[in-house]
């Protein structure tokens, strides 16, 4: 086997994982592949951890997010019982029915609804399904005590519960304050799960929460599933010894592994940590699928807009802005680009968009998107010449693409029109709408396609599962990408769905072509 060697392109410290040859070994991979084909201060640490972002702007496995607890999900599915909304869970005694007490959530009694919840996700995750069913012969997680801190929604909880079928034992908090699905919460914990999360946590609770999954007699996790990397900081902080146990963690957000390479970078790594956030499998799925297939269901779920013949101005062409442009291109949108990457720019072009400067169409568009990752891309300046009634908002992980804090001036009165929904209103009577106040658009006013996360989730376990199999050395203290074989196994468990026919190369082709007939089929650095 080849040993670690660094992506081409991507920098240094991002290094290629190595080449599984022997994927098979896992038997379990072979034969699905086969088939159809009170109140604890931390007072020292909360001051550091007030450096991270605002949980409230990342990306998650959620259907919807709302930016506060007292605003409603805009997804039908959502649940609140408000004789209980005083109460804090943490002030709760709440055991489930077979009597444990191993969990918080807001309300246990929500657990059936959350179960019809969880089911109906299940029905659009169905390679997470086939995971579980080979796992009746198969436990490749047997052992496994994976502590998982990720959005708590229906399809995290058909992840969860498929770690649980292959043999682990799991404790879990939510990344977001405001993420969690109650009743699927509750769902969890009545099955078993030893979950501590509700929606509208303090940040008090949020540290509570992961705390309270870390910290526990008796029970040590030697597996970490993170998403924002608030649990591995947190470990990292308060329980260093954990690390002696843990063979790896899998972390799935940009800003989470971000933080790893910063780890790994210093020399502080000191276990194996998989990259989910740029397995192929994720960034050309999530990225640029859920953002095609979730940005008009935001945008019409707010606003009512119609898109045909609209002028939208989209800033970024990468993933997200691949994907937001092609949906707003197939309603009749002329859609304009902004970018700074020539590449990026050629490829807009030749997709059929005009690359503009904002300032060039700022004057007459009506819609403004950013997709950039990046900051104050859309200026107060910008926003003083936009037309009346332009709306406004963001697609990119955090809120800081536009300049929201430059409307909280005296002059500009604020009115709240829908959930989500501000007009921000000019002395001369011109109004913005701005949509979630900046933050991601579709996670906060729409929900999220469920397959698409199903590839994320299936990512996710088959990490797990590399890390926690895997023989001492494959993986050393570093960042590593999931194998090429695992992508392509992960993208061929989702084929069924399609009743997609995969074509078999021939020996004489496979030759030619100095391929291994079952893969990997592309060079570690092909970009898809
Ligand atoms: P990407 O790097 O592929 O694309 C971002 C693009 O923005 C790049 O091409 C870059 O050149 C361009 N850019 C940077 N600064 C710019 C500026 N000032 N003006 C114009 N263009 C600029 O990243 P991506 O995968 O497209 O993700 C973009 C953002 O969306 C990230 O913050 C990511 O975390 C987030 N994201 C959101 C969702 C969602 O569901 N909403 C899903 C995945 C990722």
């Amino acid at each position: 086997m080849p040993d670690a060697m660094p992506l081409p392109g991507v920098g240094e410290e991002l290094k290629q994982a190595k080449e599984i040859e022997d994927a098979e070994k896992y038997s379990f991979m072979a034969t699905v592949t086969k088939a159809p084909k009170k109140q604890i201060q931390f007072a020292d640490d909360m001051q550091e951890f007030t450096k991270f972002p605002t949980k409230t702007g990342r990306r998650s496995l959620s259907r919807s997010i709302s930016q506060s607890s007292t605003d409603s999900y805009s997804s039908a599915a959502s649940y609140t019982d408000s004789s209980d909304d005083e109460v804090s869970p943490r002030e709760k005694q709440q055991t489930n029915s077979k009597g444990s007490s191993n969990f918080c959530v807001k309300n246990i009694k929500q657990a059936e609804f959350g179960r019809r919840e969880i089911e109906i996700a299940e029905q659009d995750m169905s390679a997470l399904i086939s995971l579980r069913k080979r796992a009746q012969g198969e436990k490749p997680l047997a052992g496994a005590k994976i502590v998982g801190c990720t959005h708590i929604t229906a399809q995290t909880a058909v992840l969860i519960e498929t770690l649980c079928a292959l043999g682990a034992q799991c404790r879990w908090s939510a990344c977001n304050i405001y993420s969690t699905q109650n009743e699927v919460a509750a769902a969890l914990a009545e099955a078993g799960v030893a979950v501590f999360a509700w929606k509208g946590e303090s940040e008090d609770d949020f540290w509570w929460c992961i705390d309270r999954c870390v910290n526990m007699d008796g029970w040590q996790a030697n597996m970490i599933l993170d998403d924002g990397g608030d649990l591995t900081h947190w470990v990292y902080k308060k329980y260093p010894n954990v690390f002696k146990k843990i063979r790896g963690i899998v972390e799935e957000s940009v800003t989470g592994v971000h933080r790893l390479y910063q780890l790994s970078k210093a020399g502080k790594l000191c276990v194996p940590a998989m990259n989910v956030n740029d397995s192929v499998t994720k960034q050309k799925f999530d990225n640029l699928y859920c953002c095609r297939e979730s940005i008009l269901d935001g945008l019409k779920r707010t606003t009512d807009v119609m898109f045909g013949g609209k002028q939208v101005v989209v800033c970024g062409y990468g993933e997200v802005g691949k994907g937001c442009c092609a949906a707003l291109k197939a309603l009749g949108a002329i859609v304009y680009i902004t970018e700074i990457d020539p590449i990026c720019a050629l490829q807009a072009c030749m997709d059929g968009f005009r690359v503009v400067k904002l300032n060039e169409v700022i004057r007459q568009v009506d819609v403004v998107i950013t997709c950039t990752g990046n900051k104050n891309v859309v200026t107060r300046e910008h926003l003083d010449r936009m037309k009346n009634s332009c709306i406004v908002c963001n697609m990119g992980h955090s809120n800081t693409e536009i300049d929201v804090t430059s409307l909280r001036t005296p002059e500009l009165t604020w009115e709240r029109v829908r959930s989500q929904v501000d007009h921000v209103i000019w002395p001369d009577g011109k109004r913005v709408v701005l949509l979630a106040e900046g933050r991601l658009l579709n996670l906060s006013c729409s929900t999220v396609p469920t397959f698409v996360l199903s590839i994320t989730a299936t990512t996710q376990a088959l990490a797990l599962i590399e890390l926690y199999n895997a023989p001492e050395g494959r993986y050393k203290q570093d960042v590593y990408l999931l194998p090429k074989k695992m992508d392509e196994y992960v993208a061929s468990l989702h084929l069924p769905s399609f009743d997609a026919h995969l074509t078999e190369l021939t020996d004489d082709q496979a030759k030619y072509l100095g391929l291994n007939k079952n893969g990997p089929f592309k060079p570690n650095y092909y970009r898809y």
